[in-house]
C-alpha cells in the first residue's frame, strides 16, 4: 500500500508516518530526510541538492522526484508513506506519473484535518528542557515547580525558533494556498480519507487504521475500472 499523509506542518504527520511504518511495514519517505541523506551519501543527486540548499534556494521538483524514484527503485517494505510531499498539484501529477511508470498506484491519501487556531496554540506554546529534552507547554504542561524541569531538575529551557505564532501562521497560509488544492485533486481520484488531526496521537492512529482498512475495498473496485 502506498499512501500520502496530508496536513499542515505541526499536525503530527511525522509521528503518524512513523507508527504506520511499524504497523504496516511501510517505508517512510520524507523529502527533507531523503535530501539530507542524499547529501550525506554524496550521490550525484545529493551533490546537486546540497549546492542548491547551501544557496538557500528551493530544491526543484524534478530533483526531488528523481530522488523519490531512486529510493522507490531500491525497493524494501510493503509500500511507501509520503510525509511532506507532494505539496503542489505539479508534484502530485509527477508522483502519479512516477508510480504509473513502475506499474504501481498511490492507494490512499489521509488528510489530517486541524483547526488553525488550536494548532497555533499547540505549537506556539511548546518549549523543552535544554538539558534532557523533556517537552512542556505554556498552557497544557508547565513544570510542577516554576522554572525547574520535572525530569532532571535543570533550570534551563529552550524554544524552537520556528515554534512561534508568526511562523506557524505563515506555514498554515502556505498550506491552505498550495497544498489544500491537492485534497480535491485526490478526491477526484476517490482516494481521500479525512481524520481528526487534533485528537491525541493514539486516537489519530486508530482513526487512520480504520480509514485504511475500510478504504482498501473501495480502492480495489476503482482500480479494476482504471487500466494502467
Ligand atoms: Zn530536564
Amino acid at each position: 500500500m502506498n499512501l500520502v499523509l496530508l496536513g499542515p506542518p505541526g499536525a503530527g504527520k511525522g509521528t503518524q508516518a512513523k507508527l504506520l511504518e511499524d504497523s504496516r511495514s511501510l517505508v517512510k519517505l520524507s523529502t527533507g530526510d531523503m535530501l539530507r541523506a542524499a547529501v550525506a551519501a554524496g550521490t550525484e543527486l545529493g551533490r546537486k541538492a546540497g549546492e542548491i540548499m547551501e544557496r538557500g534556494a528551493l530544491v526543484p521538483d524534478e530533483l526531488v522526484i528523481n530522488l523519490i524514484a531512486e529510493r522507490i527503485d531500491q525497493g524494501g517494505g510493503k509500500g511507501y508513506i509520503f510525509d511532506g510531499f507532494p505539496r503542489t498539484i505539479a508534484q502530485a501529477e509527477a508522483l502519479d506519473t512516477l508510480f504509473k511508470q513502475r506499474g504501481k498506484t498511490l492507494d490512499r491519501v489521509v488528510v489530517m484535518e486541524v483547526d488553525d487556531e488550536a494548532l497555533v496554540e499547540r505549537i506556539a506554546g511548546r518549549f523543552a528542557c535544554a538539558k534532557c529534552g523533556e517537552g512542556y507547554h505554556d498552557l497544557y504542561k508547565l513544570p510542577k515547580v516554576e522554572g525547574v524541569c520535572d525530569a532532571c531538575g535543570s533550570t534551563e529551557f529552550v524554544r524552537r525558533k520556528d515554534d512561534n505564532e508568526e511562523t506557524v501562521r505563515a506555514r498554515l497560509k502556505a498550506y491552505h494556498a498550495q497544498t489544500e488544492p491537492l485534497i480535491d485533486y485526490y478526491r477526484r481520484q476517490g482516494k481521500v480519507n479525512a481524520v481528526d488531526g487534533m485528537a491525541d496521537i493514539a486516537a489519530v492512529a486508530d482513526e487512520i487504521e480504520r480509514a485504511l482498512a475500510g478504504g482498501s475495498v473501495k480502492e480495489a473496485k476503482k482500480r479494476a475500472k482504471t487500466p494502467g
